[in-house]
């Protein structure tokens, strides 16, 4: 059975090793941003910094595995029905990046969601990690130079990520109503389900 995170909330979900669990772009065009713990140590985390350096490759796909910041492979990248990329080079929206944008204070935010879904599981983190940014379109274009495109994705997309060690992941379903990474749209439901071992 499938848990909706509404548009803009966040939730953290505790996987054992082995476990899967799959995320489904219920409308297509919210981006959500995922952060892994190791669960008996947080100072352990997904890396995208060294993930890429892992891959040589900018953005991951399906049969990676997706490394801690020591080196150890947390997720692997099992499933993924887009047509799209999924990013790693932006860090996560915050309050700082709504304030750049001139919004008013109290702007939901990503990184505010990471921190409130660790402690409703009653766990907390020292640094927030740089996130994947699933179904984030941040195409590279030449020059190096990056821009913001609304998802590829199409509703029902979805991606299957397992757990190669005890951990804590965190999906933000972005709140971000400005620039056009979710579709140009109100930021919008997904859902998740613990798929059997
Ligand atoms: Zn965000």
């Amino acid at each position: 059975m499938s848990s909706n995170i509404e548009g803009g909330t966040g939730k953290a979900i505790r996987l054992t090793k082995g476990q899967a669990i799959k995320l489904t772009n219920t409308y297509g065009t919210q981006t959500v941003d995922m952060w892994a713990l190791r669960a008996h140590d947080c100072s352990e985390y997904l890396s995208v910094e060294h993930t890429r350096r892992m891959h040589f490759n900018l953005f991951p796909t399906t049969g990676d595995l997706l490394y801690s910041n020591r080196r150890t492979p947390l997720l692997t990248f099992e499933e993924d029905t887009a047509p799209g990329k999924h990013d790693m080079l932006f860090a996560c929206c915050d309050k700082w990046l709504y304030q750049h944008y001139g919004c008013a204070p109290g702007h939901p935010n990503c990184r505010d969601n990471f921190t409130a879904a660790l402690f409703e599981i009653g766990t907390d983190a020292v640094h927030v990690p740089n996130p994947v940014n699933l179904w984030m379109n941040v195409p590279v274009t030449e020059n190096a130079k990056l821009s913001l495109e609304p998802p590829k994705s199409r509703a029902g997309d979805y991606v299957v990520l397992r757990a190669l060690e005890d951990c804590i992941v965190v999906f933000s379903a972005c709140p971000m109503d400005i620039t056009p990474v979710n579709g140009g749209n109100t930021p919008r439901a997904v859902a998740y389900e613990l798929l059997p071992v």
